[in-house]
């Protein structure tokens, strides 16, 4: 299941980033800086228990705290590891969005990464199930993605960043892992713990794993958690 290199939400200094090790690749939901300096300080060969044959990061959306890191993960995998590095978006739209960061603003040269929507990554990647369209802020409406993933024959759910769990039900069978986005603040844009401890015990008679993520307030989502019979996503380190 999803180790984390960060669990806060945007304005914490360890943003949400969840990774887990397959076939020697490194695969990280999204990509924030702060996972990017964990990651270096860690060592990937640490990471990986051995030889690291490259980096795959899954994108949820465009915000800096999700995808702020990808750029200098392609520039270092590409000048000093000589790693290669492939970016996974959900569809035609974002994956331009993020050719635009990567190669106009960034600057990282074509062969330092691939670029892949989910169609082209599933012919390599047979576990990955879809990409599931879902609500957060208005400024980037319909570009917002949670991943359905099945890596070692377990479900695994990571919603990204959301202010619904609805898209995601149908996804949600017995003995899922459920990442999500749980929010302290009633802020609009991401998932209320109210919200949350309405459709959690609806969840567990289903057999879903809950674990909360982008924490805004690690000490009140800690004790919610408790309350709920939930976990906090597990941090690495
Ligand atoms: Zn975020
Ligand atoms: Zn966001």
């Amino acid at each position: 299941m999803l180790k984390f290199l960060g669990r806060g939400s945007a304005f914490h200094s360890q943003n949400n980033c969840g990774f887990f090790v397959k076939d020697g690749e490194l695969v990280l939901m999204d990509c924030p800086m702060s996972a990017f300096h964990k990651i270096k300080y860690l060592g990937f060969d640490k990471l990986v228990n051995g030889v690291t044959k490259g980096v795959t990061v899954f994108v949820t959306h465009t915000h800096s705290d999700h995808v702020g890191g990808i750029g200098m993960m392609i520039h270092y995998c590409y000048y000093l590891l000589h790693l290669p590095v492939k970016v996974i978006t959900a569809n035609e739209e974002t994956a331009e969005n993020v050719r635009y960061l990567l190669s106009v603003l960034e600057g990282c040269c074509d062969e330092g990464y691939s670029l892949l929507t989910v169609q082209q990554a599933k012919k390599e990647y047979p576990w990955i199930v879809g990409a599931v369209a879902t609500v957060h802020t208005q400024q980037l409406e319909g570009r917002c993605f949670g991943w359905v993933i099945e890596p070692e024959g377990t479900r695994i759910v990571f919603t990204g960043d959301t202010t619904t769990l609805e898209p995601f039900i149908p996804y949600l069978e017995k003995g899922t892992y459920l990442y999500t986005d749980a929010s302290a603040h009633d802020c609009v844009v991401h998932m209320h713990i109210k919200e949350l401890e309405a459709v959690i015990p609806r969840l567990r008679d289903k057999g879903v794993k809950v674990y909360f993520m982008h924490l805004d307030d690690e000490q009140m989502l800690g004790e919610a958690a408790r309350k709920a019979g939930v976990q906090l996503a597990p941090l690495y380190i």
